[in-house]
Order: C-alpha cells, then structure tokens, then sequence
C-alpha cells in the first residue's frame, strides 16, 4: 500500500549505527541536541517547524549514497534538502533523516563548451557569479539564495526563460543517487528516461548530486522596475497585456503587486504603501533594449523608474532584500488562461482590498523558447502557458496567520476561475493529491512509471509526490 508522503517515522536509532555512518561521512551529521542543530533544522519558510531525528550534511556523492543507504535500512523517512527554498517545507521533516547538500556548492565552467557544472546544494548566486566571470549565463531563479537543486528539477522559470528556455530545458546531465543507491548519469544517451523525468519532474527520483548546464553569452542586461500606485493597477495590467503580447523575446516582463519596504531606492512617502510594478529585463544589445522599454517608462508616468543597464548577475540579485529566509509564508499558484478583462477586474478588484503589508501578487510572462517544446520533450508539461500566476502573503506575527492566509486564500477563490487548472510544481504547497497530478498535467502516467523504475518503494516521497506505477498486469 502507498503510504502518505507525510507520514512520520518515528524510528528508534541504535546509537551504534548512527556512530558509524557520522564516520562513513566526510561531511557532518547533526542529531537533535548538536551544536547546529536548530539551524540545521530551518528551512526558508518560517510556517514549517519540524525536527528531524538526524541531519546528514554531505560533502561528497559517497556522503549521499552513504545517507540514503543509512535511510533505506533503518526504514527513516527522508528529506532531501538543495536550498532549503521551497515553501512547502519538504526539505526537513519530522523524525527522519535530511539529506542536505549544503556543503556541496562548487561550480566549475568550461567556457569553451559554454558549459557549467554545479553541485546539487550550489545557489543561483553561486552559479550566476561562476558563469559571469566568462561572459555567460543560463536561466535561472530571480532570487539568489534559491537552490538551484529544488529550481531545476521543477522545471525553472526566470528573466532568460522567453529566450533560453526553462532552466530544466538549458539541463546537459545530472549525477543522481537513486534509491537503491546507485550514484548513475543521466542525460539524453544514458538513462534517458531518468533524464527525461528530472527535468520537471521535482525531487521524486534520487538525490542529484550535480547539474551540469548550458550556458549563453551574456554581461549587461537593461533591467528593474517601473512603479504604479495601486490604483492604477487595473490600467497597469490591461497595459502589460498588450506590451508583453509584442515584446521581443529578449525581454521578460512581470506586474506585481506588493506593499513597499521603507527601502532607499524609494522616496519616504511610498514606504509602506500598497504598489503596481512592472518589472522587465531585456537580456541583448542595451541599446536596442532601450527602445523596447520605451514604453513601458512613458505609460503612466510610473511614480519611480528604476530601469536601468546592469550586470546580469545585479539583475539576479535585485530583489534578494525582499525575500529574506525566516518570514512566514503561505502560497498559492496557477497558470492564467489568459488576461482578459474581467480577469484584470478581478485581480485588482483585490489588490485594493489587501491592505496592510504582507501580500503579495505576482503575474510572469511565461511564453517564447518555453513554449516551443514539446509538453512531452520533458517532464515540464505545461508548455502552453502564457502567464503565470502567484498569489501569497510574508510575514513575521504567528497571530496574523489567520488574517494573511485568509487573504490568499480569497484572492485565490476569485481569480481560480481564470486558471488553466494547471499550476507550477515549484510554487505548490501542501494541497492535496490532485493538486500534485496538477501539477505534473498530462506527463504524471510516464512519471509514476519512471518513479516505479527507479524508486518503487517510494523512498523520496517527502516531495510534490508521484505515486510509483504498478507493475502490469497488477491494480
Ligand atoms: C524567494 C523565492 C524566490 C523564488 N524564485 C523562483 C524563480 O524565480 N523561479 C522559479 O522557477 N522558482 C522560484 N522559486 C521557487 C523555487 O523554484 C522552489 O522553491 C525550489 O524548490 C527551490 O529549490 P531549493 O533547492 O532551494 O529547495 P529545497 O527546499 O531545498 O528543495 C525542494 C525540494 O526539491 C527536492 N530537492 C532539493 N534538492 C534536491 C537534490 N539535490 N536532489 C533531488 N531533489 C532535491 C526535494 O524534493 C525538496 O523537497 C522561488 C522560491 C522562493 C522562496
């Protein structure tokens, strides 16, 4: 029988064994009491609160096969940590063992190949900064702190996508551990089917102890943000509709709706008032870019204009301060049809009831090079999508959780009819089986199959999880 992918395992550890696999590791293993521990523990997300019997911090693939051969025998649920991002908080857990990779950060590139390794536990800061010392890059998450781990298995949305692809569709190869404790490569040759299933597919598979990608030239991108009050948001909506519609694939446009930090780009008197953004990068030559963005600085006029030439990895760093770890947070996501007006009424028909600080909406557009592949080339099925959709809310104050999860919950209702039904593995949190089969869209039967080859007593089940396939002939 499945079991439920939450369920606690509450084993009791001989002292002896746990001994020798703190041996076996180069890295560390924290046990709950260790110096470390409470730090080890945490995840991004400051709702998820779990204490996990042990914490292997790897230093190297053998720390990894040693870890999960550690777990399969003493039957511990596991939690594979890349970044620690993710806002379902899948990477700890209560009573079981987590795998992090967080010691495992080198980035090698072969700048002649355009080509970048990374270890699983790297961050995009680390990649970006090893790529840029030659002049490249590839697509990848907007904050810098994301794991590039958790990011690339659920597919990887970010400024380059309309160009380049998603970040799994830039995906050379990885070395992974399986369940069975195999450290295999998979790429488009070997284990082709494992390679397929990682790219899109999350951490259902094995532990990845690297990625290697492909790289692109680029420095300078022109890049920031334009600011609208809240009011206009409407107008802002109905003007990013018609801009993104007509813009060069160089250029990746996002609206948001956020409540403003009292941070010094801003003058005094929008520090804590409700805002519409429109920000963009144009990943080519900043000249041509400028008249691209014309429009977009005219419309309005924004109250601040903060688009300016930059270098990528400033671009990738610039809104770092806004996603600090440790917040409270709750999301809730999905593609957009589209960007009808009655959908436009109904998202600012929100944002002016939102208020205090805390949430936040976000609408990317999601089109170009990631539209051009096939929705079975990869694990990442929906292909069709031409914005995507998150709504959320950060906070600090446990007693407002109610409040700022209520109000999630109401702009998600409104806005759900306007979805595709689909929604983006990376941004779910715990919502249930058919939110996961969602999640994966017509790609889940390959997946569960490939699940079912690979890891059919569903060791890594602490994820957006797939249920193994039955063998045939069997239900
Ligand atoms: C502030 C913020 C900004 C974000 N921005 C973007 C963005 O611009 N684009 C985007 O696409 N997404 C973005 N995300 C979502 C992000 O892609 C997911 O949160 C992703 O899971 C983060 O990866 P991680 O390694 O940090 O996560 P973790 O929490 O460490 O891991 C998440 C899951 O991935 C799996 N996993 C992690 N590491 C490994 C590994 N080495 N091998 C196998 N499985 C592993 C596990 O199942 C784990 O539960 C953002 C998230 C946050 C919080």
């Amino acid at each position: 029988m499945r079991q439920r992918p939450d369920t606690i395992h509450a084993v009791a550890l001989d002292d002896t064994a746990v001994a020798r696999l703190a041996r076996e590791l180069r890295g560390e293993l924290i046990r709950s009491g260790d110096a470390g521990y409470e730090g080890a523990r945490r995840v991004w997300n400051g709702m998820i609160d779990r204490r996990p019997a042990l914490i292997a911090r790897c230093a190297a693939p053998d720390d990894v096969i040693a870890a999960v051969a550690f777990a399969r025998k003493n039957g511990l649920l596991v939690a594979v940590r890349g970044g620690g991002h993710n806002v379902a908080g899948n990477a700890t857990c209560d009573g079981g063992l987590v795998i992090d990779l967080a010691p495992m950060r080198d980035v090698s590139v072969d700048a002649e190949r355009r080509t970048a390794r990374a270890e699983g536990g790297a961050r995009w800061g680390d990649l970006d900064a090893a790529a840029a010392t030659h002049g490249l890059a590839t697509t990848g998450g907007a904050v810098s702190t994301t794991g590039i781990a958790g990011l690339t298995l659920g597919g990887g949305v970010g400024w380059l996508a309309r160009k380049h692809g998603l970040t799994c569709d830039n995906l050379r190869a990885v070395e992974i551990v399986t369940a069975d404790g195999r450290l295999l490569t998979a790429n488009e040759r070997e284990h082709a089917d494992l390679f397929w299933a990682v790219r899109g597919g999350g951490g259902n598979f094995g532990v990845v102890t690297s990625f290697e990608y492909e790289l692109h030239p680029l420095t300078t991108v022109l890049g920031g943000m334009v600011l609208h009050p809240i009011e206009r948001a409407g107008e802002a909506l109905r003007f990013f509709r018609t801009f993104a519609a007509n813009a060069p694939e160089e250029l990746s446009t996002l609206f948001y709706f956020f409540v403003a930090a009292p941070v010094t780009f801003l003058p005094p008197e929008l520090h804590n008032r409700p805002l519409a953004g429109l920000a963009a990068c144009y990943a080519g030559d900043p000249a041509e870019g400028e008249e691209v963005v014309r429009p977009l600085r005219r419309f309005g006029p924004p109250l601040v204009d903060e688009i300016r030439p930059m270098p990528y990895t400033e671009m990738q760093r610039l809104i770092d301060a806004g996603s600090p770890p440790g917040l409270r947070n709750y999301w809730k996501a999905g593609f957009l049809k589209g960007l009808d007006d009655e959908a436009i009424a109904a998202i600012a028909a929100h944002l002016a009831r939102a208020g205090t600080p805390g949430p936040f909406l976000e609408v990317f557009q999601f089109n170009g090079a990631v539209n051009r592949i096939a929705p079975d080339a990869t694990a990442f099925a929906h292909r069709a999508a031409q914005f995507d959709l998150t709504i959320g809310a950060k906070w600090t104050d446990p007693a407002a959780d109610a409040r700022q999860i209520g109000w999630v919950r109401d702009c998600y209702t409104a806005l759900e009819p306007f979805t595709s039904g689909g929604v983006y593995v990376n941004y779910l949190g715990n919502e249930g089986e058919g939110r996961v089969r969602a999640a994966y869209g017509a790609n889940y039967d390959r997946l569960a199959a490939v699940k079912a080859s690979y890891d059919p007593r569903n060791l890594f089940r602490l994820n957006q999880n797939i249920t193994p396939a039955l063998p045939h002939g069997r239900s």
